[in-house]
Formats: C-alpha cells, sequence, structure tokens
C-alpha cells in the first residue's frame, strides 16, 4: 500500500494542469484495474423515455414499472448509483435538463411523453468501490488524466457535492460492520466500546446491527445516509447528541485514502491534524473515507412522546410559544426531537415515564385541546423508536427540495422574554409569508460534556439549543423562473435568520445551497486552519465541492449546473 502511495505521489508531481478526455484505452485499463467495475451511468429513469441524451432509445416498461415504484423510496434510491435523494441534483438546473419522473405521481406518463431525458449532473461513469485498491487505483487515474471526479455513498447531499465530474467513486457497497467492546485507537492506550462502520453502510442497517448487539449507536434521523460518509464528517447530529454529542464528538478512528494517494489511519494518536479535519471539515474534502470508528452506547430505553394536530392559521403560534418557552427545560432534562408548528416528536433516555409525562403535560393539553393526538411512551432501545416512529415520519425523497438552516444560539432565544417572543415571532413570519414551515432539530450538543478544541465544526453548535431549518420543493417539470423563485424564498428567509442570530453559524450539510459567506457560517473561526490542511493533504486541489473548505469558486466548469444565484445578500 506504502508504495502505491508513492507511485501516486511521483504522478502527482508530473500531472498536468489541463482536464483531458482519457481514450477509451485508457478507461478500459482503469476497469481491468477495478475488476470490471467501472461502469458507465444513465439517469434512473432512463428506461421509461424515447429519446436519451439526444439518441432514440427504446423504452422498457419492466424497467420504467420498477423505477415507478421505488421512485420516492430511499433505499430505491440509495442502491442505484444514479439516484440522489433530492433529484434536483440529477439534472442540469442551469439548462434545465434532465430525466425526472413526477415525484407526485410517478406513474405520469407525462413526464416522460412530453420529455426527453438528459443525463444531467450525474457522472458518465463511476466505479462500485469495494476496496482501499479500488480508491488508489481511481486517484492514480484522476492524477494521470486530470478528469474531475467526485464521491458518492447514498446521494443524500443538499447541495449536489456527490454529483458532477466524469468519474465518481461510488461508495455504497463498502459494508463491513464490526463491533468491539473493547476496540484500541491504532497508537492509543486505552480501549472502548465501539463500532466500525465502512464508507456504505446506511444507519438502518447500523440500527439493526446495534439492536443485535445489545448497544446503541448515536445517528442520524433517516434509514439510508450513510453513517461513515458525509454525516459525520461535517458534523452529524441525532436526536440523542443534546446527551452524547454529534457525530464528530463520538468518532475515534477513520481509514482514509488522502489525495496524495496515502492509506492513513487517522486518530489521535497518529495523523492528529487530520482527525481534526474530518471531524467538522466535511467529507469530499481531504480524501475518500473508507471506514470511521465510533463510540457506542449500551442499549437504552427511552421515553418518547409524539404529538399531532391539524395546524391552521390559528393554533400554531400557540404551539410555538409552547416549544420555545419549554424547549430550555426540555433541554436540561435531556429531551431530543424534532418539531414544527403542529407536531413533535422527542426522545428521552433520562427521564421515567412519569417524569416524561409531566414535563411534557402542556403541549399535551394543548394538542388534545385541537382535537390531536398525544402519545407519551416507554420503548425498549433505539431500534423499536426507529422503526415505529422514524420511518413513517421522515423527511421524504425524490423531490426536488431546497434547504436552508440555522443554529439558535440558547442565549437569549430560551433565556430571554424578549428572545423568545423574536423567535416565535420569525418563525410565524415564515408560516404567514411563504407557508413554510419551521422544522425544529432539538440536536444540539446542549448537555454534551465537550473538550475545546477538539472538533472543527462551527462553534455555534456549542451554545445553541435548536437547529430550525426551512425547505421549498420544486415540481419535478419546474421552469427555470420558478426554480429561481423557489430559491429566493429560501434565500429570503436565509437573511431573515441571519439577522436574528448574526453571530450564529449553520451546519454544513443541511445550510442553503447558496449560502452568503460559508467559510464563517458553517466552519467560523476554524475555516484557516481548515484551509491549512486541505492544502496539506491535496496539494494539488484533486478534489474539489460546492463550498467545501479550498473551494475553487462557481466559475469552475464542474459547477455549470447551478444557478447562477447569488451568495451577497
Ligand atoms: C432526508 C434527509 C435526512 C437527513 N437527516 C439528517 C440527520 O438526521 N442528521 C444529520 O446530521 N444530517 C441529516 N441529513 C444530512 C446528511 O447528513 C447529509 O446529507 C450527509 O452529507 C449525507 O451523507 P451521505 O454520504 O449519506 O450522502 P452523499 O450525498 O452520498 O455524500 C455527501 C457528501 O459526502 C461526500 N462523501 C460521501 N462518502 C464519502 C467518503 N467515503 N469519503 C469522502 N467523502 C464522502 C460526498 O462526496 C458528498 O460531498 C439528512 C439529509 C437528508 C436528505
Amino acid at each position: 500500500m506504502f508504495l502505491l502511495g508513492i507511485a501516486i505521489q511521483s504522478l502527482l508531481l508530473r500531472r498536468v494542469a489541463a482536464s483531458v478526455i482519457p481514450s477509451d484505452a485508457k478507461w478500459a485499463e482503469l476497469n481491468q484495474t477495478v475488476g470490471g467495475r467501472l461502469y458507465t451511468s444513465l439517469p434512473l429513469a432512463a428506461s421509461c423515455f424515447s429519446t436519451v441524451n439526444g439518441s432514440p432509445s427504446t423504452p422498457n416498461a419492466t424497467e420504467c414499472a420498477l423505477v415507478q415504484q421505488g421512485y420516492t423510496q430511499p433505499d430505491f434510491r440509495s442502491t442505484h448509483y444514479s439516484a440522489h435523494m433530492m433529484p434536483q441534483w440529477e439534472t442540469c438546473q442551469s439548462t434545465v435538463q434532465r430525466c425526472l419522473l413526477n415525484s407526485n405521481d410517478p406513474s405520469d406518463p407525462t413526464a416522460w411523453e412530453d420529455n426527453e431525458c438528459w443525463q444531467g449532473a450525474i457522472a458518465s461513469r463511476y466505479i462500485d468501490v469495494r476496496s482501499e485498491d479500488d480508491v488508489l487505483a481511481a486517484l492514480s487515474f484522476v492524477n494521470d488524466t486530470g478528469v474531475q471526479f467526485s464521491i458518492k455513498a447514498s446521494g443524500h447531499d443538499y447541495k449536489g457535492r456527490s454529483s458532477f465530474g466524469s468519474l465518481s467513486l461510488w461508495t455504497r457497497n463498502l459494508d463491513s460492520l464490526n463491533y468491539s467492546a473493547v476496540f484500541l485507537p491504532e497508537g492509543g492506550n486505552e480501549t472502548y466500546p465501539a463500532i466500525t462502520i465502512g464508507a456504505g453502510v446506511p444507519f438502518e442497517d447500523v440500527y439493526a446491527f446495534a439492536e443485535e448487539n445489545n448497544i446503541t449507536v448515536v445517528g442520524g434521523y433517516h434509514q439510508t445516509i450513510a453513517a461513515s460518509g458525509g454525516w459525520v464528517q461535517a458534523g452529524g447530529h441525532s436526536i440523542l447528541t443534546p446527551i452524547y454529542g454529534l457525530g464528530v464528538d463520538r468518532v475515534l478512528q477513520y481509514k482514509i485514502v488522502t489525495l496524495d494517494g496515502v492509506l492513513r489511519t487517522v486518530n489521535n494518536f497518529q495523523n492528529s491534524d487530520l482527525f481534526w479535519a474530518l471531524r467538522g471539515g466535511a467529507a469530499s474534502t481531504f480524501g475518500v473515507v473508507l471506514e470511521s470508528t465510533m463510540l457506542v452506547e449500551p442499549q437504552m430505553s427511552l421515553r418518547v412522546a409524539a404529538i399531532s394536530f391539524n395546524q391552521t392559521a390559528d393554533n400554531a403560534r400557540g404551539f410555538l410559544e409552547l416549544l420555545v418557552n419549554n424547549s430550555y427545560k426540555w433541554g436540561q432534562e435531556g429531551w431530543g426531537g424534532h418539531m414544527g408548528p403542529a407536531s413533535l416528536i422527542n426522545v428521552n433516555p433520562l427521564l421515567t415515564l412519569e417524569e416524561a409525562q409531566a414535563s411534557v403535560q402542556p403541549i399535551v393539553d394543548y394538542a388534545l385541546a385541537q382535537n390531536g393526538t398525544a402519545v407519551v411512551e416507554d420503548l425498549a432501545s433505539w431500534q423499536t423508536f426507529f422503526a415505529k416512529y422514524v420511518e413513517s415520519a421522515e423527511a421524504s425523497v425524490g423531490v426536488q427540495t431546497i434547504l436552508g438552516s440555522r443554529l439558535i444560539p440558547t442565549d437569549p432565544f430560551f433565556t430571554d422574554d424578549d428572545g423568545k417572543e423574536a423567535l416565535v415571532d420569525l418563525m410565524v413570519k415564515m408560516v404567514d409569508t411563504y407557508a413554510v414551515n419551521p422544522y425544529i432539530i432539538q440536536g444540539t450538543p446542549f448537555l454534551y460534556n465537550y473538550t475545546e478544541g477538539t472538533t472543527s465544526v462551527t462553534p455555534a453548535w456549542r451554545n445553541s439549543l435548536w437547529q430550525i431549518g426551512f425547505h421549498e420543493n420544486m415540481l419535478y417539470n419546474a421552469t427555470l423562473e420558478t426554480m429561481y423563485a423557489q430559491y429566493e424564498i429560501v434565500n429570503n428567509i436565509t437573511s431573515w435568520m441571519k439577522e436574528l442570530a448574526p453571530d450564529s453559524g449553520a451546519y454544513f450539510n443541511e445550510a442553503n445551497p447558496y449560502e452568503p459567506d460559508h467559510e464563517v457560517t458553517f466552519w467560523g473561526d476554524n475555516y484557516p486552519a481548515l484551509l491549512v490542511l486541505k492544502n496539506k493533504y491535496d496539494p494539488f486541489k484533486l478534489l474539489d465541492c460546492w463550498m467545501c473548505v479550498g473551494w475553487q469558486g462557481p466559475a469552475d466548469e464542474r459547477y455549470s449546473c447551478y444557478l447562477n444565484i447569488s451568495t451577497d445578500y
């Protein structure tokens, strides 16, 4: 391995600056090196269309029916290379070239009868990565040819960072899972109960494995996010984060091939500068992660509060006031969860059932007074909770969705009456002005005992109580004008949020794709040190991604499908 690393470094030294299109023979050579797992890609729904990439094509009714069935299913999408959870990242938004079905009714034939199918932003070739050797071969090829490449695990990215380029490394099938009660980080002298997760493993598999091993893994609120992919490297929030920390707080070690072609084990004892960078500096920046190892907790029972009622123009404000007024106390009691103007699903591993019932009684009363439903119950484990509540409530996929968000500081928004009122006013303004509901996540490390300086996420995580998200959906056939108009709504709410909490920040993974001042917003004071490390581990700028550390900027040809939207607002 070491020798391969050296070979790639020497290739780096003679790399030509200009991009070239590799010959067929070169691609064939790469295909052979990776055991025949270099594939050409077509859009997910190509089999439905009679014109694909400008040429006549014979539709395949059987395949098209399967795509229709799976179109809004995360498992289906995550196991198909060319599918992304938010399909606008499969499209070329700037030229409106796409190959989408109607996500409201995937069997609607007008989608393929009235339109042609275009490759959009999907990389034309991908390697189904199965080992570090595939990654080393790919990086060697990239160095040799100068092709632009991207990395994709599940396709959950909200900014399209797992599309683009002529070549993609698809890590979905790096699917190893291993639990050790006595994991010893290489070079360390203390052991931990920990799980080692291959780069492609979705959370639903992680949780099922954890259940079998009587442990709890602190992880995300969606079944197909890759735990060791973009989630952990940029922060990784969970509704257990208030007590147990962010993903970056819990990671003990990574295995990564850095962009200088070296396989590295990265932890507090070796490559510790890179370890810090991978604890928040975000994915697709320093190399291709092969696996991560994370601290686990024993299996724990959870108190769950699930409340919902029909939202009206009259009842949203009252509920939002209750949420704002109670959240500080709930934070101290260990609650975490997802909330909105007419719903809440929160969990608590610390309180007894009686204490939990008393704690949420004010909102139970409110929901029941609106003829809503309220359940407060005890569930045996995270997996039981996830199967019962999350899989039916998690964010939908297959729909073009633009997201924005901001971290909301505890002080003054949950400690001071004026602060609370300003926060409620802003959320009500979102609902009243644009019919956009705030998506509130009590998932910051509120009670977690953080050791200063150990992670590179924005410090705003450490003094915030909520993340508020907001989103707009776009129809599959939205015109360019409509797309611009919908991004504008998200931008307007983003600027209101910035005015409300100017010194806070936003979570890289869930922020507006056109976030102003992104370096400060995503990383705060940590940005300059992250940039130094980017230059150290990617000296020839092999990997670039939208608003990532060291980003080359929107003018680069790989970003030609993004819209021309100013971030100066
Ligand atoms: C429906 C939905 C629900 C979500 N819920 C949560 C949540 O509960 N908590 C939370 O914190 N976030 C959540 N997110 C955000 C999520 O964490 C990010 O989108 C995350 O980046 C997904 O990582 P991925 O690897 O699965 O996705 P991908 O789109 O495959 O990749 C995301 C980024 O990581 C890079 N990448 C992937 N694998 C590797 C690798 N092995 N090495 C280097 N770079 C890599 C990609 O190039 C890309 O830049 C959610 C997103 C969606 C769409």
